[in-house]
């Protein structure tokens, strides 16, 4: 017997705990704004507590009131976040089982059209697809389903055309589709001044195992996005490096 119950009962009880907490810290570790929630939530049942203890009548009734809604409180305010931590400790179940990545001829396509677009400086957004599905986010975007070609994908994002907003997505050797929207990084390690198109590919590059290639309209510079940082490409040997490294 261990605190009043059998050993067996002890097990499969401090085992469910365990696993609670780790899911708990997985959570909060990835989120600072969930920590700090948690923290001032912390804050607000202990002076509820101590409130009680003293019986303090109009402080204790108020903060008795608002214990009560907490709960809904933090439900509403924590959604996003919410649904971001669970997207990234889920992120190995969204897997495509007809998984195939682009030739060497897409590669290159992806490549030569990246060069064009920083030497003019249009902003792009290309992000392929790996082994977690990016469907989601297709589903609202402009659907293409057309073979990777370098011209087409300078074509997409020539500026004031009704494509060039948002994300490119390539599945395979496809462009798969055009305007994708994906929610921003808010990853404090990064300049505040930082954009919403590399935020954009950033974000996506937490939750998924996706690699996205980024051009700035206002430098003209080549950065790359994956496992949740973000790489400045000097030169087009760097980017093919990586996009060797990664379509394998
Ligand atoms: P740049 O260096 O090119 O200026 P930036 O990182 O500073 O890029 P913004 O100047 O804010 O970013 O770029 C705005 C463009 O980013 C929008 O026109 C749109 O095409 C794209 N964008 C903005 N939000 C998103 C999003 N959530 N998902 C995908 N693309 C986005
Ligand atoms: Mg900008």
């Amino acid at each position: 017997m261990i605190l009043g119950q059998p050993i067996w009962k002890f097990i499969v009880d401090f085992y469910i705990i365990w696993v609670l907490v780790f899911f708990l810290f997985k959570f909060l570790i990835n989120n600072k704004r969930i920590f700090s929630v948690v923290l001032s939530v912390l804050v607000i049942y202990i002076a509820y507590y101590l409130i009680g203890i003293a019986d303090i009548l109009a402080s204790s009734s108020i903060l008795g009131y608002i214990v009560g809604w907490l709960p809904i409180i933090i439900i509403i305010i924590m959604a996003p976040d919410l649904r971001r931590s669970l997207e990234i400790i889920w992120k190995q179940e969204k897997v495509r089982d007809d998984f195939e990545m682009g030739s060497e001829r897409t590669k290159q396509h992806i490549v030569d059209a990246v060069m064009v677009l920083a030497s003019q400086q249009i902003g792009a957004l290309i992000t392929v697809e790996k082994h977690n599905t990016l469907d989601q986010y297709a589903e609202r975007a402009i659907m293409m389903n057309s073979e990777v070609s370098k011209e087409l994908l300078i074509n997409i994002f020539i500026p004031n055309t009704p494509l060039h907003d948002g994300a490119v997505i390539i599945r395979g050797d496809q462009i798969l589709c055009a305007g994708a929207y994906f929610v921003l990084s808010d990853n404090q390690n990064y300049d505040k001044t930082m954009g919403s198109r590399h935020r954009a590919g950033l974000g996506i590059s937490e939750i998924t195992d996706s690699l996205t290639i980024l051009v700035s309209e206002e430098t003209g510079n080549i950065s790359v996005a994956i496992e949740g940082i973000l790489l400045k490409m000097n030169d087009r040997d760097k980017l093919l490096e990586y996009l060797n490294m990664f379509m394998k």
